[in-house]
């Protein structure tokens, strides 16, 4: 079994869309282990994406996932990084497909609604960033 970490990013809880991204989620079979609402500081937020730190986009991105809360989960499933960032759809949410949860959600390249770890290294790193294992012994 593997784990992922995904977040709904702040446009998406604003626009009171988690409980049909969660809804999406727990339809494609993805267990959710654990959850909580919260909002990021910006210094968490930079740490957080600390490998886009040098990116021409990286304060906008700090400024646009500190305006409101999110949502963290961690996801379990076999295969359960790339099934995630599949139903997620591609970054950029202008060009993403109708029926992926960017195509329908998301805005554009920044407002893309949620976030997913790209591989089991950034899942194990992003996964402890925002839960420890007494949170994880949960559902
Ligand atoms: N992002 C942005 N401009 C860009 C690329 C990315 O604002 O040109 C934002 C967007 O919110 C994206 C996040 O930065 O989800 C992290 O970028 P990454 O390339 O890791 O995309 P992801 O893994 O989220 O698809
Ligand atoms: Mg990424």
């Amino acid at each position: 079994m593997e784990r992922t970490l995904a977040l709904i990013k702040p446009d998406a809880t604003a626009r009171n869309l988690h409980g049909a991204i969660l809804a999406r989620i727990q339809e494609a079979g993805l267990r959710v282990v654990a959850l909580k609402t919260l909002r990021l500081s910006p210094e968490q937020a930079r740490g957080f994406y600390h490998v886009h730190r040098e990116r021409p986009f990286f304060e906008d991105l700090v400024r646009f996932m500190t305006e409101g809360p999110i949502v963290a989960m961690v996801l379990e499933a076999d295969g359960a990084i790339a099934r995630w960032r599949d139903l997620m759809g591609p970054t950029d949410a202008a060009k993403a497909p109708k029926g992926t949860i960017r195509g329908d959600f998301g805005t554009d390249i920044e407002r893309n609604a949620c976030h997913g770890s790209d591989a089991p290294e950034t899942a194990a790193f992003e996964v402890g960033f925002f839960f420890s294992g007494l949170e994880l012994s949960g559902l």
